[in-house]
């Protein structure tokens, strides 16, 4: 009977990427929107500054992920190509060196090198790969995927503060976009700490302290600069 205990390691991943490419879209584009608001700019100013903050934020994202997991990919790609060679070069010791990795996880070592040998027979690079190199079909490096994956959620979270801005007063846009936005900070922080099995409050604590930082020293930065513009 198949158990179903769910562990957080299956889930964290691609939500942790989501949760701090929002994170940053959240504090990014509210810090600018608070310092060209501190600094007096009129309303259709801090909007166009938003919505450029929102657009070169995701690129940048983007081109950031994109350019790690590709480095991450070339990686990879050199070991299996290494691993490959070695495979063909000397067989008998490869097996040999993956019959070791079994004993060193507790299998005896008559029972490794059935394993190391039935593994081998199947598809001996990806015995290799997934049992000395770590690289599976699940972790494989995807950079494109992940630089989309993370432009979008820099741009949904980007989305908050920008809408608020849109859609409240002048007069109280700075009140409300730094409440809405550390609102959403702290949502965020707690489901981030929630998936990964940690404390909710201090997920959330975490993210709206440096969220806070960051919009009341932009904010303070716009309101000196504004005076000499
Ligand atoms: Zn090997």
């Amino acid at each position: 009977m198949p158990h179903n205990e769910q562990h957080h390691t299956e889930r964290t991943g691609w939500l942790r990427a989501a949760v701090l490419g929002a994170d940053d879209g959240i504090v990014s584009t509210a810090s600018l929107l608070l310092g060209v608001a501190s600094a007096h700019a009129a309303h259709g100013g801090i909007l166009l500054a938003g919505v450029s903050g929102l657009v070169a934020g995701a690129m940048s994202m983007a081109a950031g992920e994109y350019v790690s997991v590709s480095s991450q990919a070339d990686t990879e790609k050199a070991d299996l190509a290494l691993e490959s060679q070695g495979l063909e070069a000397d067989e008998t010791s490869e097996r040999e060196e993956l019959a070791a990795i079994y004993v060193k996880r507790g299998l005896e070592a008559k029972l490794a090198k059935e394993v190391a040998e039935q593994l081998m027979a199947h598809d001996a690079l990806g015995a290799h790969a997934r049992d000395e190199l770590g690289i599976s079909e699940t972790l494989k490096a995807r950079p494109l995927q992940a630089a989309f994956a993370s432009a979008v959620s820099f741009m949904v979270g980007a989305a908050v503060p920008l809408l608020t801005a849109l859609v409240v007063p002048y007069r109280s846009l700075v009140d409300f976009v730094a409440g809405v936005s550390l609102i959403f900070l702290a949502v965020l922080g707690g489901l981030a700490a929630r998936a990964g099995g940690a404390r909710v409050i201090v997920g959330a604590l975490r993210v709206l302290l440096w969220g806070a930082l960051a919009m009341g020293l932009t904010a303070a930065a716009g309101s000196l600069f504004g005076s000499f513009v």
